[in-house]
């Protein structure tokens, strides 16, 4: 892979990062309004103690799944990152195959190829 190629996905990577935390952070405080807790913690989910207020219950759940949407992929990025770091990324995390050029310029964080997707 070509150095000029990995500066690329690097930039792009970090930049996604970037606005994938703001948009988490900004979810932990729209969260906090809502049930007084940081949604980055995950609280057991099982509707026991969220029973009250169905509306709020209903938001704090968007508002829940949206981060952990949100976490995920932040998570990939970081992944992706640290692959960069150790000169492995690109390869498929399942054949270790290299995932096609295009393919990662489409996203950046790809794990897989498009055969094992
Ligand atoms: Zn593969």
């Amino acid at each position: 892979m070509k150095k000029e190629f990995l500066k690329k996905q690097k930039e792009k990577l970090e930049e996604q990062k970037k606005r994938l935390e703001e948009r988490l952070s900004a979810l932990a405080k729209r969260s906090v309004k809502v049930r007084g807790d940081w949604i980055t913690r995950y609280p057991e989910f099982n509707g026991g103690h969220l029973e009250e207020e169905a509306d709020e219950v209903e938001e704090y759940g968007n508002l829940l799944s949206i981060g952990y949407t949100l976490e995920l992929e932040l998570k990939k990025i970081n992944d992706s990152l640290e692959k960069m770091r150790k000169g492995k990324y690109g390869i498929c995390e399942k054949c270790k195959k290299p995932i096609s050029q295009e393919r990662l310029k489409a996203y950046p964080q790809a794990k897989f190829c498009k055969k094992c997707q």
